[in-house]
C-alpha cells in the first residue's frame, strides 16, 4: 500500500476532519492572513446586510488546503445563515442540485467544492438559480415537454476550485466576487501553528514553530497536520513539549525535507531530471512514469514546486530549474554531484 502523504491536500479521515473542524476559524476576526480576501468579504458582507440581501456569489480558486472551505464557513457564520456543502462530482444530475436548492432558506450559503467538475447539464441548471433565484425544470419530452419555473429563496453560492482555468466563461461570469488564494507566508503559518498549539494546549518552542512553518508548503492544512504528527512524537519520545529537536525527528520520520518537500515531490523532480533530462516533459508523461494521477500532480504537487521555483512551465512542458538540481544534490544539466542521496536535515 502506498505510504500516506502528509502533504496531501485533502483531509484524510474522520479524525482529521474532526481536528480540522476544531481548528477552523468561525469568524473573520478568527482568521489569519488572507487580508485582501477578507477585506473584500468584509465589505461585501456589510453591504449585503445593509440591503438585507444575501452576499454576492463568490468564486474561490487556489491549491487545496489554503482556506476555501473555511471562508465559506466564515461567510455563513457572519451572515447568521446555514451552510450547505456539496461538490461538483457529487452533483451528477440536475435533480441532485434541485433538491439542495429548493431546500435552501433565505440567505443560506451553498458551498460547492470542485465546482469545475460540475457536469454540463447541472451547470446550465445553476445559471438561472444564481441569476434570478429560480430553477427551470423540464418535465416530459418531445411534444409534451413543459418548463416549470420554481422560485428559490435568495442564497449565496460559494464555488471553490483548484483549477480556475477549467471553469466555463458563463459560470465564471455569474460570480460577483472572485479571488485566487495564494500560498501562505511562513509568518502566517507560524501564527496558524501558534493558534492551533494554543487551542490544543500544546507547549512549543518558537524555533520549532519556525521550522514547522518552513516545512508546511505554504499550506495551513499541512501546518496543522504536521503539528499533530510532532505532538504525537513529542508525547511518545519526549515530555510532550514540541521542541526543535522533536520537530526535526518527526519530520525525518515523515521524510519531509527542510523545504517541506516529501517523497512524491522529490520523485517528481527526480523523474523530470533523470528520465526526461530536466524537461521539458508533459504532465501525462510524468504521471505515467510516476504511476500517479495527473490531477494529483497538477493540483497538489506542481503548484508548490512552481511557487518555490523548482519547476517552470513552458509551452512544451515542465522544466526543472537549477534550484531543483541543487536541492537534490545534482549537477545542473543532469549529472549527479553527490551520490544523489538528498539530505533530510
Ligand atoms: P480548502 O477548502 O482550501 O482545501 P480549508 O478551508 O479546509 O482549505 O483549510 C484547511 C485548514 O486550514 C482549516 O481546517 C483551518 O484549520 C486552516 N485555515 C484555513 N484558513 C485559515 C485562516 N484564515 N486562519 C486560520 N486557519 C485557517
Amino acid at each position: 500500500m502506498a505510504r500516506e502523504r502528509i502533504i496531501d491536500a485533502e483531509a484524510r479521515d474522520v479524525q482529521e476532519e474532526r481536528y480540522d473542524l476544531t481548528l477552523r476559524p468561525q469568524s473573520i476576526d478568527d482568521c489569519i492572513g488572507q487580508e485582501k480576501l477578507l477585506e473584500k468579504i468584509t465589505i461585501a458582507l456589510q453591504a449585503a446586510k445593509q440591503r438585507n440581501e444575501p452576499m454576492e456569489h463568490t468564486l474561490l480558486h487556489g491549491p487545496p488546503g489554503l482556506g476555501k472551505t473555511t471562508v465559506a464557513h466564515v461567510i455563513a457564520n457572519e451572515m447568521g445563515a446555514n451552510l450547505k456543502t456539496s461538490s461538483g462530482p457529487a452533483l451528477t444530475r440536475p435533480g441532485d442540485l434541485m433538491g439542495i436548492l429548493t431546500n435552501l432558506q433565505r440567505g443560506d450559503v451553498l458551498f460547492i467544492d470542485e465546482i469545475h467538475r460540475l457536469p454540463a447539464v447541472v451547470e446550465e441548471f445553476i445559471y438561472p438559480a444564481m441569476e434570478d433565484f429560480r430553477v427551470d425544470f423540464t418535465v416530459d419530452s418531445g411534444m409534451h415537454a413543459k418548463t416549470i419555473n420554481i422560485p428559490l429563496q435568495p442564497f449565496t453560492l460559494i464555488g471553490a476550485t483548484t483549477r480556475a482555468g477549467l471553469i466555463t466563461a458563463p459560470l465564471r461570469a455569474r460570480f460577483g466576487i472572485q479571488h485566487h488564494l495564494e500560498f501562505w507566508s511562513q509568518e502566517h503559518l507560524g501564527q496558524c501553528l501558534e493558534r492551533a498549539g494554543g487551542m490544543l494546549k500544546i507547549a512549543y518552542d518558537s524555533d520549532a514553530v519556525a521550522l514547522l512553518s518552513k516545512c508546511s508548503r505554504g499550506t495551513p492544512r499541512v501546518a496543522n497536520r504536521l503539528l499533530r504528527r510532532v505532538r504525537d512524537y513529542a508525547q511518545v519520545h519526549g515530555e510532550g513539549k514540541i521542541t526543535k529537536e522533536m520537530a526535526c525527528a518527526a519530520l525525518r520520520i515523515e521524510e519531509i525535507d527542510e523545504t517541506g518537500l516529501d517523497n512524491l515531490d522529490r520523485m517528481f523532480l527526480r523523474s523530470l531530471i533523470e528520465t526526461y533530462n530536466g524537461g521539458p516533459a508533459g504532465i501525462e508523461a510524468l504521471a505515467a512514469t510516476l504511476g500517479q494521477e495527473r490531477d494529483t500532480l497538477e493540483d497538489v504537487v506542481e503548484p508548490y514546486l512552481l511557487q518555490i521555483g523548482f519547476v517552470a512551465r513552458t509551452r512544451s512542458g515542465r522544466v526543472a530549474t537549477e534550484a531543483a538540481y541543487k536541492h537534490l544534490g545534482l549537477k545542473y544539466g543532469g549529472r549527479k554531484q553527490s551520490d544523489g542521496q538528498e539530505s533530510l536535515f
